[in-house]
Formats: structure tokens, sequence, C-alpha cells
């Protein structure tokens, strides 16, 4: 793909791959390629290294800490460290809240928080989802009630990513209950630590704590934490998740399974096989049309503000990642269950993660807005629906 880049985009990755080789702990890279569960000071120290180099939040303009990356550094920055097996750079500060307060937040806000999430001293969590309120998410109940200085909040949120981890959660509350229902939420910076917050861990299919159901009882929070106006918290939602799509095609990662699964078929003596040459052709050709649709996205799309060129690429990334992981499941046979799912803490065997990630890859065609959603979006778009 070399020759689409400019010479200095060329020297960008370069300097990102270097960077990789030399600051990501093998062990923690092994612990992304097979699969196994990251601890919160894998996920710390990894930050902390990109936070030094300043490219923890990349893609920030300078004036609030970032490195003024444009679209197409971002993509290649991305690409490269899921490529190279380096943690997900946990997206709910960098991507998600730090955008929202930086491009609707107060004066006061922007100082308090943007300098802690830029240096990774803050971690926040995603309060959007609730029983009853996914796809159609505008139908949330979680409420908030004014009363002097500060709101009372009472509810549920659930599958909330990371709370475990969290010091803050980004929250859509109801604050009005007699306009529709878009125009009754508003968006809240709720601390953690807050009396009245519980948090419940749930296990996921593929055996890991990563996501939560958190209950909200009497909380009480100071309106000066309400970002932008009171019932236009939709506006800001919305926003959100455009960013959080725009980062769901995944490819470097995808490349990273297509070697794996290449090189379990070569154990296997399945490499001529013309059934595996024939599929994987398939693979390739596909990832290289999601490269090309990606980096002609990041050229002519403003970046800060993805449409609907975020919700292409999060139906063709994670559907690609999902056939090329049960691919490769398919190719462990029987195994699979065996020796990737039993033991993972303790299991030494190189090809290990693809048993969990095949299994973990479900939750990528529901999460951030399920693709049936995002099909939505796409064609009330092309037909000029509204
Ligand atoms: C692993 C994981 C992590 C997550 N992390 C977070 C997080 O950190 N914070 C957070 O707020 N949320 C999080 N989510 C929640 C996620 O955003 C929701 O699961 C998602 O929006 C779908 O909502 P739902 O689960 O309520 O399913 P539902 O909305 O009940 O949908 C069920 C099914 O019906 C389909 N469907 C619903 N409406 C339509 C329609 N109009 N047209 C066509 N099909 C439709 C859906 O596509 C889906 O297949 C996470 C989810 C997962 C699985």
């Amino acid at each position: 793909m070399s020759s689409l880049w400019t010479p200095e985009q060329v020297a960008f990755r370069d300097e990102v791959r270097t960077f990789l080789r030399e600051k990501l702990s093998p062990v923690t890279r092994d612990k992304v390629r097979r699969g196994l569960a990251l601890q919160k000071q894998d996920h710390e120290d990894w930050h902390d290294a990109l936070a030094e180099k300043g490219w923890y939040a990349g893609f920030w303009p300078k004036e609030y800490g970032g490195a003024g990356w444009d679209a197409a550094q971002t993509f290649i920055f991305n690409d490269e460290y899921a490529y190279h097996g380096a943690p997900w750079v946990l997206p709910y500060c960098v991507n998600y809240v730090g955008p929202v307060i930086f491009t609707y937040g107060n004066d006061d806000q922007k100082a308090r928080f943007l300098p802690d999430i830029v240096s990774n001293k803050v971690r926040f969590c995603q309060g959007y989802s609730e029983p009853g309120a996914g796809s159609d998410l505008a139908s949330l109940r979680t409420r908030a009630v004014r009363q002097g200085d500060h709101y009372v909040v009472n509810g549920s949120k659930i599958w909330t990513s990371h709370a475990h981890f969290a010091d803050w959660i980004f929250c859509l509350v109801r604050t009005d209950t007699d306009v529709r229902p878009q125009a009754g939420i508003s968006f809240l910076l709720i601390d953690m630590k807050t009396p009245g917050i519980e948090v419940q861990p749930i296990t996921t299919i593929e055996g890991h704590h990563h996501v939560n159901a958190v209950f909200f009882s009497d909380v009480k929070v100071p309106v000066e934490n309400l970002v932008g106006q009171e019932n236009a918290g939709w506006t800001y939602a919305k926003f959100l998740l455009g960013h959080e799509r725009m980062i769901s095609a995944d490819t470097g990662k995808t490349r990273r399974h297509l070697e794996r699964a290449q090189a379990l078929a070569e154990e296997r003596g399945l490499q001529d096989d013309p059934g595996h040459k024939a599929q994987m052709a398939q693979f390739h050709v596909d990832l290289k049309a999601l490269e090309w649709l990606t980096l002609r996205l990041v050229q002519t799309s403003d970046q800060h503000a993805p449409g609907v060129e975020a919700s292409m690429l999060k139906i063709r990334g994670t559907e690609l990642q999902q056939r090329v992981g049960e691919y490769a499941f398919d190719l462990l046979g029987l195994e699979g269950a065996a020796f990737d799912i039993a033991e993972p803490e303790t299991d030494e065997t190189p090809l290990s993660g693809i048993a969990r990630d095949m299994l973990l890859q479900k939750a990528t065609t529901i999460w951030g807005g399920s693709n049936e959603i995002q099909r939505g979006i796409v064609a009330k778009h092309t037909l000029g629906l509204r």
C-alpha cells in the first residue's frame, strides 16, 4: 500500500513501528496475541508510554495537548499498533469523552479534565446503554432531577465496558420526561466514587470480565458536571457515536489474525489446499478493499465530524474480523475448545488466542450500535431519507 502514501506518511509509519518495537512490553504483546485478559496495569503502562511520547491523544488539537494528527496519521497509528499486538487504547477518554469536552464543554471543564486525560491520570467509562435502551437509545430512563446546585440520579446502565477500571462515567440521563425522547436527554460526568454507585461484573462468552452493570441510587452530581446545555445531550451523544464507529474497522488486527490463520494452516499441512488458498485470497481481497475504503474516507472526510462513513467502516470491518476469526477457529477443529478455553492463564500455545478472539468478536457487530442499525443509517443516507 506504500505507493498510496506520501513520503511523510511512510516516515510516520516507520516511526510508529520503531516506537512499538522499543516500548511495547513483550509480556503485554504476548497477552494480546493470545487473547488473554489484560489487567488494569497492562493498560496503564501502555497508556503511560504513549502519553510520554505525546501520542496518547495524537489526533487531538495541539492546544489541548494532542499531536494534531490528521485523519491519515490517526489511521496509520491505529493500524500499526493493532497489527503489532499493542493493547487497544481504551477509547472512552481519548476518543469519546475528550472530543465531547473540547467541542461542547465549557472552559472550566476543559481545564479540569483535558490535561488529566491527555496525561493518562484519569479514566472514564461510557454509560449509554440500559436494559431496554440499546438500539433504541433515546428511550433511556436513568433519571436526573435537578435539586438546587446538583442533580439526583437514579437508574442503571448495562454493558458498561471497563467501569471497574474507571474514575468517572460519562452518562446519558433523562432530564425531561414531557418532550419527545431525544429532546429530554442530558450528558453528565459522574465521579465513580460518589455514594450510591454500585458496579456489578458481567462475564462475557470468552470468559473475561470487561463489561459491567452500573446502578445509581440517589447519586448527587454537581450541576457543573453537566456538559453543554441541559436537554441537548442527544446532539453530543450522536457526535460521540460517530467517533466510536470510526475506529471499528481495525484493519491492523485483521491483518495480524490473517497471518495467524495462515500459520495455523501451515502447521496443519493445509497451505496448498485449494479451498484454503481460495479462502485466504478472498480474505486478502476483502481486507485490501477495506483498507482502501478507509483510506479514501480518512482522506476525504473531516475526522472531527464522522458521519455515514463511520457506519460503513463499522459494518465492513467488524464483519471481516468475524469471518477471519471463524475460519481460523474452524482450522483448529475440536482442539479449539480443549486448549483454548479451559485454562487461558496457563496456556503456552502460541496460536491459542483463536477461540477466545472468535468468541469476543461476536460482540463487535453489536457494540457501538449494532450492524443492523448501521445498515439502516447507510440506507437512509443513500436513499436521501432523513
Ligand atoms: C461487549 C460489549 C461491550 C459494550 N460496551 C458498552 C459500553 O461501554 N457502554 C455502553 O453504553 N454500551 C455498551 N455496549 C452496549 C451496546 O452498545 C448495545 O449492546 C447495542 O447498542 C445493542 O443494544 P442491545 O444490546 O440493547 O440490543 P437491542 O437493541 O435489544 O437489539 C437486539 C437485536 O435487534 C436488532 N434491532 C434492534 N432494533 C432494530 C432496528 N430498528 N432495525 C433492525 N434491527 C434492529 C439489533 O440489531 C439486535 O440484533 C456494549 C455491548 C457489548 C456486547
